[in-house]
């Protein structure tokens, strides 16, 4: 009887051995051999940023630019036979990357809604969370270090890493893998929400960088621009943007890096497709190295678009600058009015002296 018993004992351990030898030459496989292709699509929103993000049958759209831009998105995902979306992604709830989203919501069936964790009170919020609603669709905020699978491609979420005061910070920021090709999504979080992103010790090396909020100086700090080192940028924004998008510092830290930078108000609608190895690109970049303008917008009027802190106003004719709320602003010709996020020391800096009345 116990010889019988030995030589089952034998056999579960020789069929074991050659089972965990098949699963590992399976695994490695896998890895290699077995990644599908890749396409992400950055979609020419205007000012705004809209992701699709297709593997395998498989697609993701991140962010839906702003209440205008809803229909553009749906044509382009209809275009590219997109039925259902495993995944939308709503970086943060600033008009410009959810304006778009109760259009997706309507006409597309959604697994899974990815937000953040930072709620608004305001008509572009609550058509949102109706139109989430209606479709019986929950939003959650995934938590960091958490993955998905988008077909091979794996999702790894690095944001946010808590609650911030500014919706840009609170945005959700992934990395997407597929082979070796690596790409990264940081919504419009800025220099305190990157460094949150840095201390929770996950790679944030990519391939290819999504510019954090449009190329705005407020993001893309040198700290984290460092630990990323991509190869390739692409900003999305509008032509002649009021935020002055992209900011020449975040040109210049991609130009003396190397870095290939493509941009949507250049190029339109920019695709790039990964093998697992290799990306390829559907135009070659950008050469004008051309930072946009900052300009008052008609936002202090309604719902501000994106929650870009505008700290002081300038007078580009007078050399003056003022607190936003000052009355000398109003009175302020649309031509001389330069908004900007700057510091008090960065705008003397840069050649302006403080109102008497305001005193900035
Ligand atoms: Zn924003
Ligand atoms: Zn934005």
């Amino acid at each position: 009887m116990r010889k019988v018993y030995q030589n089952i004992i034998k056999l579960i351990l020789a069929v074991s051995i050659i089972a965990s030898g098949f699963l590992l030459n399976l695994s490695v496989t896998l890895s290699a051999a077995d990644t599908d292709k890749m396409e992400v699509h950055f979609i020419d929103v205007g000012q705004g940023d809209a992701t699709l993000i297709t593997n395998g049958g498989h697609s993701m759209l991140i962010d839906a630019g702003d209440d205008t831009k809803g229909t553009t998105i749906q044509n382009y995902l209809q275009k590219q036979n997109i039925k259902k979306l495993d995944y939308l992604i709503l970086t943060h709830p600033d008009a410009d990357h959810i304006g778009g989203a109760p259009v997706i919501i309507t006409k597309f069936d959604i697994d899974k809604v990815f937000m953040s964790n930072y709620e608004k009170d305001n008509k572009t919020y609550q058509k949102l969370i109706q139109a989430m609603d209606n479709k019986r669709l929950k939003g959650k905020t995934p938590a960091v270090g958490s993955q998905y699978a988008l077909g091979t491609a794996q999702i790894t979420i690095l944001a946010p890493n808590k609650t911030y005061n500014n919706p840009n910070d609170a945005s959700i920021a992934l990395i997407i893998q597929n082979g070796d090709n690596k790409f990264l999504f940081t919504g419009d979080a800025q220099e305190p929400a990157e460094n949150d992103i840095l201390e929770n010790d996950l790679a944030v090396s990519a391939d290819v960088y999504h510019a954090g909020h449009h190329g705005s100086r407020t993001s893309t700090s040198e700290t984290f621009f460092a630990a990323v080192k991509p190869s390739y940028a692409v900003i999305s924004c509008g032509v002649g943007n009021s935020y002055g998008h992209p900011h020449a510092q975040t040109l210049n830290t991609f130009r003396t890096n190397g870095v290939k930078v493509y941009r949507t108000d250049e190029q339109g609608s920019i695709i790039a497709v990964s093998d697992g190895k290799e990306i390829t690109w559907n135009c070659t970049p950008s050469e004008t190295w051309l930072a946009g303008e900052a300009t008052v917008s008609s936002s202090t009027v309604g719902e501000v678009a994106d929650s870009s802190v505008v700290t002081y106003v300038c007078n580009k004719n007078t050399k003056k600058f003022h607190k936003p709320a000052c009355s000398s602003v109003n009175d302020m010709s649309e031509k001389n009015k330069l908004e900007v996020t700057l510091s008090r020391e960065e705008v003397i800096a840069q050649g302006y002296v403080p109102c008497k009345r305001c005193k900035p």
